[in-house]
């Protein structure tokens, strides 16, 4: 058995990992198109044909409304705008609150914010890490105007009890589908279900543009008032003649001709990558799922998990060792990938709960929980949601090495470090007893 890397000896690969590329000849030709036109955007802010963007933005639009099955889909540079779109056109504001997750990145809860409403966290699931809805159930008051739903990790949320409780309370559901691109729920496709979706096509995601988001509905309210947020409504309504004018003051969320000509591409790359994925993920579950202690990731029936990243659990009782330093050996063992080599492929948990964050524990934010039109009380003291701090703190850990780019040979190395690692717990257990030893 050798040495861990972790405590000195030889790692089971040092070779960069190849980068996680899909850009090809038809994206480039695609962008050489739009430079030769010489219209990089179309778009200006004022009322006429111009208002909804240039052909390619357009097109791609047409495209995913399509690829997804929906009645409408608006373009903007990216998912953080989305969602702020989103909860604009929700008419949610000072006095509101929203139902959020805290286990998500970070803009999911700051888009409440960003219309003076508040932030209200629920529990997670602890075997899909998405909102639990009977956690959200408890959340909900007079106040509460949406839930925003957030597809962790690829896989789909409990989506029936959440909108029976949207439909019994009247609220709206904004589904956060950045890391779940074509994942299904009994048949639907996700961002679908709910009043309006939101994509992310930055360049960590699935297929990516850059930066980039697209966002679906089938709501043509919902629609109109996304695209004046998108695109300066308060310089439009008039013109266009809109009698709903809540909220639509806008920004400038808008997509360029050349991200929206990579995405169309990309899109049909989609479905792919997404089998490369799947089948990788699915390997790399039943090799790991056979080590006592480490337990895959679980597909409800009826859900298509799209792993944007891939999470575990980890039980240190069974294992012998603290999962941070089962992850700190496994990272000793295996190199990062060429263009992330900052970021490690392998982790501990997520994001931090968002509550915790300073915003949040000292309430920086004058107009939302400091509003005079807010009645509630929202609490963000650490224990509020804890099954959110279980897995963030002990439980899970997340790996990127089902990307496509990863070819079966990367991913035998990736296996071998894991066994590795697990074979030599009891070599770590006495590093972790000699680190915690006070000189
Ligand atoms: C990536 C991501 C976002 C942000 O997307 P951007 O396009 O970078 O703004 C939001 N929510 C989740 C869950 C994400 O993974």
């Amino acid at each position: 058995m050798s040495k861990l890397a972790l405590l000195g000896g030889k790692p089971v690969r040092t070779k960069i990992f190849p980068q996680s590329n899909t850009i090809g000849e038809e994206e480039k030709r695609a962008v050489m198109n739009v430079l030769d036109s010489g219209n990089l955007s179309q778009y200006v802010g004022s009322w006429n044909p111009d208002f909804f963007g240039g052909p390619m933005v357009r097109q791609f639009e047409r495209d995913w409304a399509e690829a997804f099955g929906v009645k409408f889909c608006m373009a903007v540079n990216s998912n953080t705008s989305g969602l702020n779109a989103c909860i604009g056109a929700c008419d949610i504001g000072p006095g509101d609150e929203v139902i959020v997750s805290p286990y998500t990145m970070t803009a999911g809860a700051i888009a409440p914010l960003i219309y003076g409403a508040v932030p209200v966290f629920a529990d997670i699931d602890e075997d899909t890490f998405c909102l639990d809805p009977e956690s959200v159930s408890s959340k909900i008051t007079p106040r509460t105007k949406a839930i925003l739903v957030v597809h962790i990790t690829g896989h789909p949320t409990d989506m029936d009890p959440i909108m029976e409780l949207a439909r019994e309370h009247g609220l709206k559901v904004i589904e956060d589908c950045a890391q779940s691109p074509m994942g299904t729920y009994n048949g639907k496709f996700v961002g679908t279900i709910g009043d309006v979706g939101i994509f992310s096509l930055n360049y960590h995601k699935h297929i990516h543009t850059g930066e980039g988001g697209m966002i679906v509905t089938n709501n043509p309210v919902i629609a109109e008032k996304v695209q004046l947020i998108r695109n300066h409504g308060e310089a439009v309504v008039e013109g266009k003649k809109t009698m709903d004018i809540w909220n639509t003051y806008g920004f400038n969320y808008r997509m360029t001709e050349m991200e929206a000509a990579v995405g169309t591409e990309q899109l049909k790359k989609l479905p792919h990558l997404l089998d490369e994925r799947i089948s990788r993920a699915e390997h790399l579950s039943e090799m790991l799922g056979k080590l006592p202690g480490i337990i895959p990731p679980v597909v409800k029936e009826g859900c298509r998990h799209v792993y944007y990243i891939q999470a575990f659990k980890f039980k240190k009782d069974i294992v012998g060792v603290s999962r941070n330093t089962f992850i700190d050996a496994m990272k000793a063992e295996l190199p990062p990938m060429v263009l992330r080599e900052s970021t490690p492929i392998i982790g501990c948990g997520f994001a931090p709960p968002l509550y915790l964050q300073p915003i949040y524990q000292q309430r920086l934010h004058k107009c939302s929980f400091n509003c005079p039109r807010y009645e509630g009380e929202v609490s963000y003291d650490r224990g509020i949601c804890p099954v959110t701090e279980r897995m963030f703190f002990d439980e899970v850990f997340t790996h990127e090495y089902m990307r496509p780019s990863f070819s079966w040979d990367d991913i035998k190395d990736v296996t071998d470090a894991y066994y590795k690692v697990y074979e030599n717990v009891a070599d770590l257990k006495e590093y972790e007893m000699q680190k915690s030893v006070p000189v």
